[in-house]
Parts: C-alpha cells; sequence; structure tokens
C-alpha cells in the first residue's frame, strides 16, 4: 500500500496552492492531492466571478488572507504568465443616502489597512473612468483585478507538479479511517477501488468538505449552505463599453434563520475583454449540485439599469452558475486542525474570497496550523 506523508483533498486553488506551499518546504514526493473531477475547475474555483478582491468588505481571517492572496497572486500571475486584469474597481453610490455607506466602506477600509483606496465625489471624474455608468459617488480600489481563473489553476497544478507532487485528477475519496500514525484513504478512480496510507491530511474538499469531516471524526458539527450565484452576459462594446468592474452598494439578506452578506449585482469585464460578466444573483441553492440558471434575465435588468442606464433586456443573456461553500455559523474562513486528530486540518467556509486569497491560504496552513508538527 502507497504511503505518503501528506495527502490534500481537493485540487481547487486552495488544495493545489496548499500543496505548492507545502512542496517547497518538504520532499513533494511524499505529498498527494486527490480530485475527484477529471477536469479542474468543475466546482467553486472554475464558476466564480474571477475578481482578485482588495479586502474592501472582509474581516477577521478572510480579511488578513485576502490582503495578502492579493499581493501573493499579483506576483504569481507575473511568474507564470496567468492573464491578469488590473485596472480596479468602481463602487458607486447612487444618491447622497447611498454615498453615507460609501463613506462608511471608506472609514472601515482605511482601519483595515486596505491599500489604494480613493473616494471620487466628483460625477465628471466618474464619466472619465467609466462613460457608460451613472453615478452621484464612488469609491475606487486600485488592488482590484480580475483573473483568468481557468489558467491560474493550470499554472498552479503544472507548478506542483513539477515541484514533483502527485496530483491524481478523476479521484474520488470515499472514505478516511483515522489510526494511531495517521489515516488510511480509500480512493475510487473509475470502477477502481484503492487504499492508500498518509501521516496527515488536509481537508480541502470545498463543498464537500464538512462532509469529510464528519468522515473523519462525526464530532464534527460544521454546516454547510450551498449559496448559488447566478450570471448573465452582454456584449462589452459600443455604449455598454466598461474598462473596469463596477459593483453597487453592497446589502445582506435574511434567509432560513441566516444573514447573507451580498456584494450586489456587479459588472465584471471578463479577462478576453469582450464580454461583460454580469452577477452574481445570490439565492440558497436547492442543494449542492443545484447549478440550474432560475433567475429571470429580467431580474438582472432591473438589477443594473439605475446605474448602467444603456443596458437594455435584450442586450443580456444567461450566463453560468457557481455554488459558494458558506458555512451556516460563521461568515469567516475556517481553517482548523479536527478536535480529536491534529494531524488533520479542515478548510471549511472557504467561500469569496478563497480564489484570491488561495496561495496566502496555503501560507497560512504552512506557518501556523502544519499537519505535520
Ligand atoms: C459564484 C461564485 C463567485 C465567486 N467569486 C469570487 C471572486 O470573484 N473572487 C474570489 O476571490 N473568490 C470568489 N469565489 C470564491 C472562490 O471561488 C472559492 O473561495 C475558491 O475557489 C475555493 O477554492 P477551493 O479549492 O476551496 O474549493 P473548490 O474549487 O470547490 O475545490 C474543492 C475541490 O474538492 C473536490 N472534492 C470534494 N470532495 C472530494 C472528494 N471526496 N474526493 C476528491 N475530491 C473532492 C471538488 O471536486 C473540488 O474540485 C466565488 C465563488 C463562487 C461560487
Amino acid at each position: 500500500m502507497e504511503e505518503f506523508l501528506l495527502t490534500i483533498v481537493g485540487g481547487g486553488a486552495v488544495g493545489l496552492a496548499t500543496a505548492r506551499e507545502f512542496s517547497r518546504h518538504i520532499s513533494p514526493e511524499k505529498i498527494l492531492v486527490l480530485e475527484r473531477h477529471s477536469h479542474l475547475g468543475q466546482e467553486q474555483s472554475g464558476r466564480s466571478s474571477e475578481v482578485v478582491h482588495s479586502g474592501l468588505y472582509d474581516e477577521g481571517l478572510k480579511l488578513k488572507l485576502c490582503l495578502r492572496g492579493n499581493s501573493l497572486l499579483r506576483s504569481f500571475c507575473h511568474d507564470y504568465q496567468v492573464p491578469l486584469e488590473t485596472e480596479g474597481k468602481i463602487v458607486v453610490a447612487k444618491d447622497k443616502e447611498e454615498d453615507k455607506i460609501l463613506e462608511q466602506l471608506l472609514h472601515k477600509a482605511t482601519q483595515n489597512g486596505v491599500p489604494e483606496i480613493i473616494k471620487i465625489n466628483d460625477t465628471k471624474r466618474i464619466k472619465e473612468l467609466e462613460p457608460n455608468v451613472n453615478a452621484y459617488s464612488a469609491l475606487f480600489s486600485g488592488t482590484t483585478g480580475v483573473i483568468d481563473s481557468m489558467a491560474y489553476l493550470q499554472a498552479l497544478l503544472q507548478q506542483t507538479e513539477k515541484n514533483g507532487v502527485y496530483v491524481l485528477l478523476g479521484t474520488n475519496v470515499t472514505d478516511i479511517k483515522p489510526k494511531q500514525d495517521g489515516f488510511t484513504i480509500s480512493l475510487q478512480q473509475r470502477n477502481e477501488t484503492y487504499n492508500i496510507q498518509t501521516k496527515a491530511v488536509i481537508n480541502a474538499a470545498g463543498l464537500s468538505a464538512e462532509e469529510l469531516a464528519r468522515n473523519i471524526n462525526p464530532n464534527n458539527l460544521f454546516e454547510t449552505v450551498p449559496v448559488k450565484g447566478l450570471y448573465a452576459v452582454a456584449k462589452n462594446k459600443d455604449n455598454l463599453q466598461i474598462k473596469r468592474s463596477i459593483y453597487p452598494l453592497p446589502w445582506s439578506f435574511e434567509q432560513e434563520g441566516r444573514t447573507f452578506y451580498d456584494l450586489g449585482v456587479h459588472l465584471t469585464p471578463t479577462i478576453a475583454g469582450n464580454e461583460i460578466r454580469i452577477g452574481p444573483v445570490i439565492k440558497v441553492a436547492a442543494s449542492k449540485k443545484d447549478y440550474q440558471h432560475d433567475v429571470s434575465l429580467d431580474f438582472f435588468y432591473e438589477r443594473i439599469v439605475g446605474y448602467f442606464p444603456n443596458i437594455r433586456r435584450e442586450d443580456l443573456r444567461e450566463g453560468h452558475v457557481g455554488i459558494l461553500a458558506e458555512e451556516r455559523n460563521t461568515h469567516d474562513f475556517i481553517i482548523e486542525p479536527d478536535k480529536n486528530f491534529n494531524n488533520c486540518i479542515h478548510l471549511v467556509g472557504i467561500e469569496s474570497p478563497g480564489l484570491t486569497s488561495s496561495l496566502a491560504i496555503g501560507e497560512y496552513i504552512w506557518k501556523n496550523c502544519n499537519p505535520l508538527i
């Protein structure tokens, strides 16, 4: 039976970034990454808004890892030629009332050390930046960007494998049994099943991390709420052209006894530049596999026409759907050792800005909750 030092379950941005980080410090051939899909980016990491966030809205561990992740991700994209757009973004207020909320956002961002946030009170200046956007005032964030997430995942895979890590795609983890000095992991590849031994486990299974955590230790009470993010798409040209991401004010809503924080239906120029991604519209999903696009284009239109007045209903078509792994009892990332087995680390509730934070999450685990120590 094969024996590894570290096994990472989940080959999304976080699992791969963590494998890359550990491969810089320990024998890479002792590290194994297991991903159930045969292709990268089938779950959260390949279905996001692709925004490299600045930390503007965040608190706690999310804030810390987003700030650090933003700068690590920029360097990574530069070093490995991953397409990254760095025009920043603007958050718009439509009137005096909304302007007060922008001021609060600015105050919080300044206190939190978020770099390059500038308030723009001059509507002429906003029109110079974005001629097709209407706003009373705006916040400009200079460190926000847009990334080609699939190219990022490919680059992470390449770097990780080049370092010598084994990454097995199309390999489903069906069971993890703790034993005295590690874990026995059961794997399924097509119709074959295997067992491997590992000293330590990092559970980076995204939407399935809660189930894996319970499989390892039934005392784990994580509860993931699958939250659907739906998109529409329009052409990025003529009187719809935008240069950078445009966000309305963030807001929150209550559903099923939980508060959901929503950044608002925003506009993001895709990395190719020829389209605008509009969304996400956020709602609780019927299940973790509920990828059905069930929000009308009228709804998208109504959400954006106030600040994007040239848009017409017929300019819109349906875009993709992603599902975020939100944790019921916290709005922060959970990155912690298992309560009974400290050679197992669980990553739960790694929703937005998890793509931005991915490299920083790997670094954080290595430095702060290393399952090999
Ligand atoms: C709609 C939406 C918009 C978002 N927008 C942004 C954004 O603009 N900016 C940003 O920074 N973040 C954004 N995010 C969040 C970001 O995408 C995630 O935080 C990040 O991708 C999480 O990466 P991950 O590797 O933890 O999870 P995932 O990408 O979900 O990867 C987990 C992997 O584990 C695998 N897995 C699960 N169970 C098993 C098993 N038993 N055996 C083997 N493999 C298994 C899955 O197949 C999956 O590939 C968004 C997410 C969504 C859904």
